[in-house]
Parts: C-alpha cells; sequence; structure tokens
C-alpha cells in the first residue's frame, strides 16, 4: 500500500496522474511513442503545453486579463533572479517572512536599491509580519505567500498601486484568492502541480518593458511569451504532468473545491496539535499555514518513540526542514483527508502510550 506522504516538496500527486504519466512513458496518445521521445514541436506535445498554460490560466481565474502562463525551467530560485532582471529599474520592496524571502532580496540586490519592508527574523520567522508600508516609488512589491519552511502563510495580501509580485511555491491551487491582484506569480511545479523541473510563472503583459538593460534571452520574460513558452526544449515530462495535475483539479471543481478539502485536513491536524500536550504549534496561530503545519513534540526524550511509530504507519516525510528541525505535515492538494487522520490516530494512540 502507498505511504501517507507528508513530503514537502517534491510531495505527493494524484494516483491517476502518476498512473496516465506512466502510461505516457511507454506509449504517448497511442502513437507507439513515449512522451519524452517525441519532439516537443510535435502536434502532440504543443497541444500538451498548450492546455497547461490555459489550464493555470482558467483555474486563477485570470483568462483574458492581460495575462500569460509560462513554463520555465530553474525552479522558483531562478525566478528570484529573474524577477529583479525583468521588473528592478532602481528599488524594490521585498517582505522577508523567511528562508525563500531571503533568497530572493539577495537575488535582487544585484540590480538595484531593496527595501525590506517588514520582517519576522526576530522570532524565527515564526510569525509574517503586518504592519508596513509599501513605498510609492518602487518598481515593485514581492512577497512570499507561504513559507514551506516555517510553516507561515500570508491570509491577506496589501492593497498597492504597485506590481504585486508573488512567490505562490507551495501554495498554487490551493486556496482562493483575488488572483487579479497579484502581476506576477511564479512557483515550482514540485508541489500543487508535478514533477520538479517546471516553473509556472503567470505573468501580466503590461508589467514587462519597463527596464533599460539588456535582458539575456533565456532570462528575458517577453522572448518566452513570444515564442508561446517553446523558446527552447521545454522540460517535457514536467508539463505534461502539471497538465494532468491541473486537469485533475478542475474536474474536482477547481480551487474552490479543493480549499474546501484543504481547510478540513488543516483543522483536523492543528485541532489535534493543540489538544495533545505531547505536542506544540511553532508558528503563530492566526498565520497558519494550511499547506505545511510545523509542530514540536514537548518532551524530547520521546522524540525516538513517536518517530518510530508514525514510520510503522506508513508516514512518510514528517521531520522539519533540515534547518529548524521539529516536525513539518505538508498537506497538499493531492494528499486525502484519510492520511491526515492516520498521523492524528498516531499521535492519539502516542498519547495514551504515555500514561
Ligand atoms: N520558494 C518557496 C516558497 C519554496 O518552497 C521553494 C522550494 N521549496 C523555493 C522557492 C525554491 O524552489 P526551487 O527548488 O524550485 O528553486
Amino acid at each position: 500500500m502507498k505511504k501517507h506522504n507528508f513530503s514537502a516538496g517534491p510531495c505527493i500527486l494524484p494516483d491517476e496522474v502518476l498512473k496516465k504519466a506512466s502510461e505516457a512513458i511507454l506509449n504517448f496518445n497511442d502513437d507507439n511513442l513515449s512522451l519524452i521521445e517525441i519532439s516537443h514541436r510535435s502536434e502532440s506535445f504543443v497541444n500538451v503545453i498548450e492546455k497547461a498554460r490555459s489550464l493555470a490560466l482558467e483555474l486563477l481565474g485570470l483568462e483574458n486579463k492581460g495575462y500569460k502562463a509560462l513554463f520555465l525551467q530553474g525552479g522558483a530560485s531562478l525566478e528570484f533572479l529573474m524577477v529583479a532582471y525583468n521588473l528592478l529599474n532602481k528599488k524594490a520592496a521585498y517582505l522577508n517572512t523567511g528562508t525563500w524571502s531571503n533568497k530572493a532580496i539577495t537575488e535582487a540586490k544585484a540590480f538595484g536599491e531593496l527595501i525590506e519592508v517588514g520582517s519576522s527574523k526576530d522570532k524565527g520567522f515564526s510569525y509574517i509580519p503586518k504592519e508596513y508600508n509599501i513605498p510609492e516609488d518602487v518598481d515593485y512589491f514581492h512577497c512570499t505567500s507561504n513559507n514551506t519552511v516555517a510553516g507561515t502563510q500570508m491570509k491577506t495580501f496589501p492593497e498597492t498601486n504597485v506590481p504585486l509580485v508573488c512567490d505562490m511555491s507551495s501554495d498554487i491551487f490551493s486556496r482562493q484568492l483575488d488572483f487579479e491582484k497579484f502581476d506576477l506569480i511564479y512557483a515550482g511545479a514540485q508541489k500543487n502541480m508535478g514533477p520538479a523541473g517546471a516553473t509556472l510563472v503567470v505573468i501580466k503583459e503590461e508589467i514587462l518593458g519597463k527596464v533599460e538593460r539588456h535582458i539575456p534571452s533565456m532570462l528575458n520574460y517577453q522572448v518566452h511569451i513570444d515564442k508561446d513558452s517553446m523558446f527552447n526544449t521545454p522540460s517535457v515530462f514536467a508539463v505534461y504532468v502539471s497538465m494532468l495535475t491541473l486537469q485533475w483539479l478542475k474536474d474536482l471543481g477547481g480551487i474552490p473545491f479543493i480549499e474546501k478539502v484543504n481547510a478540513k485536513k488543516a483543522d483536523l491536524l492543528y485541532s489535534e496539535i493543540d489538544r495533545n500536550p505531547f505536542f506544540e504549534g511553532i508558528v503563530a496561530k492566526e498565520d497558519r499555514s494550511i499547506m505545511n503545519a510545523t509542530f514540536n513534540i514537548t518532551d524530547d526524550s520521546l522524540k525516538e518513540a513517536f518517530d518510530k511509530m508514525w514510520k510503522e504507519a506508513g508516514i512518510n516525510g514528517l521531520n522539519g526542514h533540515r534547518s529548524v528541525g521539529g516536525y513539518r505535515a505538508s498537506m497538499y492538494n493531492a494528499l486525502p483527508l484519510y492520511s491526515v487522520q492516520v498521523l492524528v490516530d498516531v499521535m492519539q494512540e502516542f498519547e495514551r502510550n504515555q500514561k
């Protein structure tokens, strides 16, 4: 039986997507060829990438609104650089909510003045800064919607007249937001979309063309837009699996449906973390992530016993990020509610065993 996969990323994908993906590796579209041995310019693959791009926009409610969807390579980490390369003239504002924002800030510093408008570094990134002002004269404001490492999530986004750029790597397609508020959204595929190797970039085209520097072709959003995301060979397998996952989500009822399921999963686990005296949550309650729940065991001497129990229950990937330790249960879209119930049952049995 498949393990209950709480891995933070790469992570769980829907079973039916994995099945279709494995079939396509052997025989794609009944063409007696593998998906990964046909030309990316073939009609079969062009249809795949076009469908993936249009499904991404459709699920976000951004069709016919001046947005383009791209499937690029280099991970979200390359977007830290590309965002600044393409948008930063003089000044940009960043919200620092942890590891990933920090990395984005580091890359952007090479291109202009960086204003850190808020930071939760003072408390180990265990909350989302709320009181901050975005100067009117910056080229854009950048934030990370979900801190995958600490387990915090932005519940609201600032009202601002400057372009809003967001790294949604670990919570895209998981909850309803007013996506039109954003001018550029990027996300590595390997959480709610597909395998590692593709990065989704959704961009409002009108924000481009405002920097004077020469932008190398591969780093230039406009080049990728003009070439329909096929400037060079895309990561065909990652794009195909992303397309299947987006179709799976659409068939389920899209983001409004999955948001309810995700809320149930998170409620179930956080209620147990708060109830069970052997565990404690790590981050501010109001900023808890629906995707990545982080928690500690209250008595470290019991850690070995707890680890043995969850592993025996068929649970995978519960260890916290290597930089912070503790536990992290990642509950991405494809994780069934049942898997969360199994974890909660283990936590309750663990409590009973201590009596
Ligand atoms: N941003 C966030 C929020 C992430 O969780 C990650 C990866 N876990 C990254 C950026 C970096 O992504 P990649 O490994 O695709 O470069």
